[in-house]
């Protein structure tokens, strides 16, 4: 009874409080080492090294066993979090349906970091394990281009490969993020999985699941120049699931045998028994 009264109290004072989240300034050791590798190991060489290796899908398991590779990984780039993804995954389901939001956005919910998963094929070297999670986690930025100063870390910039190229850099203006390269990671990983599992999710699922860690887009309206007429479109979506994403991020813990019950019925609308990951 006593620990429910705490941890009401703490959500409260989280949701009247959204500068809580997000805060980098306590310089959380991990945080910053992980943002430092992924400005400096990111770029358009390994994007095509990383889609290679990592984007083949010719594993197999079911969706509840994919979902449980979540339960003991701990997102080092957040610093708001430091329960499991399982927890987050729930936490931010259970938010949308809460607020009435069609069954496409709950399970948009449920699986937005699913991608994360990469680490059971990862390694530190690649940034995608346990330990060293650069190719895995972190808000995203566009390579091959001028990373903007309101990025996370601006410092670390210069680290970066494609440091000195133009705005646009290897891209037309305009051109539309289809044709962008982002920073390789969970977004991307998840994104592609589903297309090639040929889940039945609306466009807009699918969008906010590839750009959902692109802060620099959908939160401080950077990157506007690549916007093509669907861009525009869906980045209300985004934004709108942003908010799901982060204030969710709370201490009261969601029930996890309730939920999974409700959640089975609808991954069972969308997902076939064998999922190729
Ligand atoms: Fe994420
Ligand atoms: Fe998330």
């Amino acid at each position: 009874m006593g620990d429910n009264k705490f941890n009401l109290y703490n959500i409260k004072l989280l949701m009247i409080n959204p500068d809580k989240f997000r805060n980098y300034t306590n310089d959380l050791p991990d945080v910053i080492e992980c943002y430092k590798d992924q400005r400096k190991y990111q770029s358009l060489d390994f994007y095509d090294y990383a889609i290679n290796k990592y984007c083949k899908f010719e594993r197999k398991a079911s969706f509840w066993e994919l979902f449980d590779k979540l339960s003991t990984f701990v997102d080092l780039s957040d610093p708001d979090t430091n329960l499991s993804n399982h927890q987050h995954l729930y936490q931010t389901a259970e938010a949308i349906r809460n607020d009435g939001l069609p069954e496409w956005m709950q399970i948009v919910g449920l699986i937005h970091d699913l991608g994360k998963l990469i680490y059971v094929m990862g390694n530190d070297q690649d940034g995608t394990s346990m330990k060293k999670q650069w190719g895995i986690v972190g808000d995203t930025f566009i390579l091959g281009c001028q990373i903007p100063e309101e990025i996370v870390y601006p410092e670390f910039n210069k680290l970066n490969q494609h440091y000195n190229q133009t705005k646009l850099g290897i891209y037309q203006e305009n051109c539309g993020f289809d044709k962008l390269k982002c920073s390789f990671g969970h977004d991307e990983y998840l994104y592609r999985m589903l297309k090639f599992n040929k889940i039945p999710l609306p466009d807009e699922a699918y969008y906010i699941i590839r750009y959902h860690s692109l802060y620099l887009w959908h939160s401080y309206n950077q990157y506007t120049y690549f916007e093509n007429e669907t861009d525009k479109k869906m980045k209300p979506w985004v934004s709108k699931f942003q908010k799901y994403d982060l204030y969710t991020k709370s201490p009261k813990k969601v029930n996890e045998k309730d939920a999974k019950k409700y959640y089975d019925n609808l991954i069972k609308k969308y997902f076939p028994t064998i999922i190729y990951y």
